[in-house]
């Protein structure tokens, strides 16, 4: 039986315009931790040359990011997110799956575990309504940062909030389950009919591959044509992109504009690239983690900017706990925070 879908693997050509791209390989310079060198390893895999235990195999499935940056650079056309999902469904089976990640995925597995975490939103309490777009509430968004979605609602009254929400499932797909993740998204899509505005660029890009780009709008694009500040700040802002929103819906100009309709736009040398969160990576691999992040502080710290707009949550905490770590004045702020004021 196949492990990985054969016209995804086929694709790949070995040209290696991918590799200046991939942060794990600008950490290393190591062909097998960039995405050819990955890509072989899954063949050698798929043909048996490799063992499902390979030492290297298992830690190059956990050492990727995740981040996609490898799929836009690619003149191939290689899906390398779509690739990492089917590897690690094989490969972090039981015993294989890191143990850090179990609890996470166990917490919102079922929509009831994930209500109860948003239990004290009092803004989250709306029924779908027919015609109405709605707002999801990101699972970990909504314990670690429920001003999020308060404040989209705040810039966008007509979203309508429902409280009984599930989880997208993109924390499944990502981490081995991704019969589960689709699964997920799909009860979503039931639970919340017509168009889902997201805060969460991983949960976005996840939510529109199970569903449909057209069903799916990360929230900057769906403020993009309508959003007027009240007044203009002096504030230096810069951004942190979502990976999975930049390089798997090609969302990236929304957010700019809307910043710099707000104040001063600053691009950092880094913005485009993953700050290490990457969903789980920064609880399964913090080392690492915190090697990626660094070249982003220190542009930060270069920029002295006043504020850092992330348009993610994972992106929002590991940027708000290396910010603190190196004692630096910036504030990080999701997009709908800076945009409503707060
Ligand atoms: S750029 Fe695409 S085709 Fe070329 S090596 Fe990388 S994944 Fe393969
Ligand atoms: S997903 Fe990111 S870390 Fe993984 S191979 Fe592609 S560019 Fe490298």
């Amino acid at each position: 039986m196949s492990i990985f879908t054969p016209e995804l693997l086929d694709r790949c050509i070995s040209c290696g315009f991918c590799l200046p791209a991939c942060p794990t390989y600008g950490l290393t310079g190591v062909e097998t931790s960039s995405p050819r060198g990955r890509i072989n390893l899954m063949r050698a895999l798929e043909t048996g040359v490799l063992e499902d235990d390979d030492a290297t195999v298992l830690e190059e499935s956990s050492f990727c990011l995740g981040c996609r940056a490898c799929e836009p650079v690619c003149p191939a056309g290689v899906q390398y997110g779509a690739l990492l999902e089917e590897w690690r469904d094989h490969a972090w089976k039981g015993r294989r799956r890191p143990w850090r990640v179990r609890p996470l995925l166990w917490a919102v597995n079922r929509p009831w575990r994930v209500r109860l975490l948003g239990r004290f939103r009092r803004h989250a309490r709306a029924k779908p309504e027919a015609g109405t777009a709605t707002l999801m509430l990101g699972c970990f968004e909504r314990v670690l940062y429920p001003k999020v979605s308060r404040s989209a609602r705040a810039v966008d009254e007509g979203l309508c909030a429902p409280a009984g929400q599930g989880c997208c499932g993109a924390l499944h797909a990502h981490n081995g389950e991704l019969e589960r993740g689709q699964e997920l998204a799909r009860e979503l899509g039931d639970a919340l009919p017509g168009t889902i505005v997201t805060t969460s660029g991983g949960c976005a890009a996840h939510l529109a591959g199970v569903l449909g780009r057209e069903r799916v709008k990360e929230l900057s694009e769906w403020l993009h044509g309508t959003y007027a500040p009240p007044s203009r700040s002096a504030l230096r802002i810069g951004l942190q992109d979502s990976c999975h929103l930049r390089n798997g819906l090609g969302v990236w100009r929304e957010p700019r504009e809307l910043i710099a309709r707000f104040g001063e736009y600053v691009e950092l040398p880094s913005a485009a690239a993953c700050c290490g969160a990457a969903g789980t990576y920064a609880i399964v691999r913090p080392d690492d983690s915190a090697r990626v992040l660094d070249r982003h502080l220190d542009e930060i710290a270069e920029a002295d900017l006043d504020v850092l707009v992330v348009v993610n949550p994972g992106c929002y905490r590991q940027l708000e706990q290396g910010i603190k770590r190196r004692g630096l004045r910036t504030r990080v702020l999701h997009l709908a925070e800076l945009l409503a004021g707060e």
